[in-house]
């Protein structure tokens, strides 16, 4: 029914008719690039589509005016085309993540296929696989090539259709609209990418050629950059909020240029939201425009992940990124590593003029630290030696968070014996950090107020003797 059906036709969905001619051998992108095969790895007609058409319009322009009508007209159509890409074959085809009614398809796909980048069919297609095999072999347009090969690279370049992902699109052979479309291809894009746009401003301000300049190539040009963006910028610049195993990303300058594409790593989690941004002051003029269809009748079923869903993952990203950064602070010597000191042993370290603190069965060596503490040396040598859990915790001062973080630093070894350890122990049972949780690096995470040196209820200091 559908011409090429599984060709991996390029914007003009033709070149397939190109490799039917190749029946035997390797296919020629599976070998490397020379000054002598370079021709052959060319898809001619993109290139001309997307690289030698712009510079004979580019050429052209300087010999043609630029009226400021043509001008506005050129501006406001590459609205409209990059709209027919983006809520059109991407939002509306490629993910159905809305319905539209039938003059909003026809008005889409005659837009999009003014853009010049292919048919929804063949578009869609690439698309799908892109997501379903994001940064993989199978990506058509994989930014782990290079930059310039996921921006034009992948359409300059030949393609072996075999290695690019499968993907189902029956859904798209069963809609009228997509398969008008990609019959007509070739008409739909020469009308409405130069016919339309020269009628427009030659029949509106005589500017026949201007329109067909203007508003006609370099417009598409334009238009093909800038939606280019998706594939390449999207996935190089800007941040990974939801998840960073993939490399789509997130970058307000990425949206000013793909009409609100730009919203990559969220679109890449949640692909058939309507939406690209989620909070109001992002811009998705895409989703703004959907939106207004809707209110006009033109579309419904607007699908929209649930606020709980992308919090969640925003949230185990956001727990990724902590558990990076906790690996690499000091925690102290973790207790299980630390040696078993006798107590008698740790009295007789510290008479021998060894700094040797114990606090809730956990000895530290303080040495370095006595000069450096904010209450005075005196108050400091005066846990030495001694069980300071009850002066550390409240008898003489209550020390705050982070001296017990700073503390854990001088960890030398656990205490046996005697009511020490049960301290130990009771810590062990209120979870504190001797089995505390530990996360993704496998980093055991101390809460603020749950080390082992803390003791919940602060213990009344001995009577001074
Ligand atoms: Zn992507
Ligand atoms: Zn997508």
């Amino acid at each position: 029914m559908v011409p090429a059906a599984s060709s991996p036709a390029g914007p003009a969905g033709a070149a397939a008719k190109l490799r039917k001619t190749r029946l035997v051998g390797p296919h020629i992108s599976e070998t490397p690039i020379t000054f002598g095969n370079l021709w052959q790895h060319i898809n001619k007609l993109n290139i001309t589509l997307i690289v030698l058409v712009p510079l004979l319009g580019v050429w052209a322009a300087f010999y043609t005016p630029l009226r400021t009508l043509t001008l506005c007209w050129a501006v406001l159509y590459y609205f409209w085309t990059g709209l027919g890409i983006t809520a059109g074959y991407h939002r509306l085809w490629a993910h159905t993540s809305y319905s539209a009614r039938l003059p909003l398809k026809i008005f889409l796909a005659a837009l999009g296929g003014g853009a010049v980048e292919g048919s929804i069919r063949w578009w869609s297609r690439d698309h799908r696989a892109h997501h379903r095999y994001t940064d993989t072999d199978k990506d058509p347009y994989s930014v782990r090539k290079g930059l310039l090969y996921s921006h034009v690279g992948w359409m300059i370049l030949k393609q072996n259709p075999k290695r690019i992902g499968r993907t189902d699109i029956s859904d798209l052979n069963e809609d009228p609209v997509v398969v008008w479309q990609h019959k007509n291809y070739l008409a739909v894009v020469i009308f409405m990418g130069l016919v339309f746009p020269s009628f427009v401003s030659g029949l509106g301000w005589g500017d026949w050629v201007g329109g067909f300049v203007y508003a006609g190539i370099l417009r598409i040009f334009f238009v093909q950059q800038a939606t280019f963006c998706v594939n390449s910028l999207a996935h190089w610049l800007g941040d990974q909020p939801f998840d960073d195993r993939n490399s789509p990303r997130d970058h307000v300058i990425t949206a000013l240029v793909t009409l609100g594409e730009g919203y990559h790593n969220f679109h890449h989690e949640f692909p058939s939201d309507y939406r690209n941004a989620i909070e109001w002051h992002q811009y998705d003029p895409t989703k703004w425009t959907i939106w207004i269809w809707k209110q006009l009748g033109l579309a419904y079923d607007l699908k929209q992940f649930r606020q709980n869903e992308i919090e969640k993952g925003r949230l185990q990203q956001q727990q990724k990124k902590l558990d990076r950064k906790r690996a690499t602070l000091d925690w102290g010597v973790p207790l299980e590593q630390l040696p078993v000191m006798e107590f008698e042993d740790y009295q007789e370290q510290a008479r021998n003029g060894r700094a040797l603190v114990l606090v809730a069965g956990v000895v530290h060596d303080i040495s370095s630290f006595i000069n450096d503490h904010p209450g005075g040396k005196a108050m400091i040598n005066s846990g030495i030696g001694k069980d300071a859990t009850a002066i550390f915790n409240g008898g003489v001062y209550n020390h705050s968070n982070a001296a017990h973080n700073l503390l854990s630093n001088f960890r030398v070894a656990v205490i046996r014996g005697g009511c020490e350890v049960e301290i130990w122990k009771q810590a062990s049972k209120e979870n504190k950090d001797v089995d505390a949780a530990l996360d993704s690096n496998n980093q055991r995470i101390v809460r603020a107020g749950n080390q082992v040196t803390r003791i919940a209820e602060p213990i009344a200091a001995a009577p001074a003797s």
